[in-house]
């Protein structure tokens, strides 16, 4: 790959910027000569009043900015590989979109600094590597670095990887923060659309986990159909099996659970009826495990993690058993008590016993002490195993 370091001035780069707030990018400069954000690179994350500022202030200090790397496509055609959230931000704060506070902690919009602090902003040389390479050195290369401040996420790398007419469909339906439909899927989906988390789990749920291959074989798709039906189809499902929305939802596997249960037929009713009463049941620590509980038939309790017997409540249950045992001359665990072989009068530590619900917890039994036994843990395991 060849490289050539140039600088250029503040006044250079933003010549014709252009920032469209409908998409969240800034789009040219350079005399439109400089593409800020191409297809494969993340939308503008720095309009934050924090790092847009930190950038303008470092201007103002004199303190470097880094190096800016552009990636010449043809004769006087440049698109950033690096520095496109500081361009943008500079760009932003040069054409007035926000204010920084001065020395004397007033805001002040670009147009409002004295004509000294404007010039000081546009004179500021920028450092600038021009690389010339192909299309996979290009994108070997972005892999590799580490851009400064916030790292690619996956889902932004494979974006650079398989750029192309897909992903850019792909990114105006599932990275656009303005798409209505946002806030519902928000319901079931979690993390940020422009830091292309919805996109990832779209993708995920399509290609059942295999999103690279999938990525790469739709790469010069020109529709997404088949993207946006399947992710339709699974929040069309929840949503009706589920009628009640929980906080919990949000960030489940619900491709996954789609795949494995949308053949099932569920009363939402009834689903909701279950859903609530599991929600209320103080018994139930993982909440989240209820959506798939339900689906399930309501059989796994282990996807509930039943709060199991404090410590206090199995030595309270076993020093009662065990004088009652000691005095009627058998085992203190019942079941062995029971039996006829060499077990029967063996009285167990209590490290060599487990809490079990006398009544399960799936038949109504609660975890108090009152439903309480120990049994030696042979017994105990076979009867959680029935
Ligand atoms: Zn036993």
């Amino acid at each position: 790959m060849l490289t050539t370091l140039k600088t250029y001035t503040v006044q250079d780069i933003c010549n014709g910027f252009v920032y469209n707030e409908l998409e969240g990018k800034g789009l040219f400069g350079l005399g439109g000569k400089l593409t800020i954000q191409p297809e494969y690179q993340r939308n503008y994350i720095y309009a934050d009043g924090k790092k847009d500022v930190a950038v303008i202030q470092s201007i103002l200090k004199g303190y470097p900015l880094g190096l800016i790397y552009f990636n010449k496509v043809a004769d006087d055609k440049f698109e950033v590989l690096d520095g496109q959230q500081r361009i943008t931000s500079i760009g932003r704060y040069v054409t007035g979109k926000f204010a920084v506070k001065d020395q004397n902690d007033l805001e002040q919009y670009f147009s409002g600094l004295p004509q000294e602090l404007q010039d000081k902003i546009l004179n500021t040389e920028l450092l600038i590597y021009e690389c010339q390479g192909s299309e996979s050195e290009i994108k070997e290369w972005f892999k590799t670095i580490n851009i400064a401040g916030v790292p690619l996420n996956n889902q932004e790398l494979l974006n650079a990887v398989y750029s192309g007419p897909f992903v850019t469909l792909a990114k105006a339906e599932f990275s656009n923060s303005q798409n209505a439909n946002v806030q519902m899927w928000s319901a079931y989906i979690s993390g940020n659309v422009n830091r292309q988390d919805y996109l990832a789990a779209a993708l995920d749920w399509v290609s059942h986990g295999h999103v690279g291959d999938y990525m790469s074989q739709h790469r010069y798709d020109d529709n997404i159909n088949e993207l946006k039906t399947y992710f339709t189809s699974v929040i069309d499902w929840a949503s009706s099996v589920f009628i009640d929305v929980k906080n919990e939802m949000c960030g489940l596997e619900w491709g996954r659970l789609y795949e494995q249960y949308h053949q099932n037929a569920y009363n939402p009713a009834e689903v909701s009826q279950k859903l609530r009463e599991l929600y209320a049941d103080p018994y139930v620590t993982n909440k989240r495990g209820i959506v798939e509980y339900i689906l399930g038939g309501c059989s796994d309790t282990k996807l509930l993690n039943i709060r199991i017997f404090g410590e206090a409540d199995k030595q309270t249950v076993y020093e009662q058993q065990t004088i009652t045992a000691r005095e009627q001359g058998v085992s203190n665990c019942p079941l062995c008590a029971m039996g006829n072989d060499a077990n029967h009068d063996r009285i167990w530590k209590l490290s060599e016993m487990d809490a079990d619900h006398v009544t399960a917890w799936s038949r109504g039994g609660s975890t108090d002490i009152s439903n309480c036994q120990m049994l030696c843990k042979t017994h105990n395991r076979a009867k959680g195993n029935k």
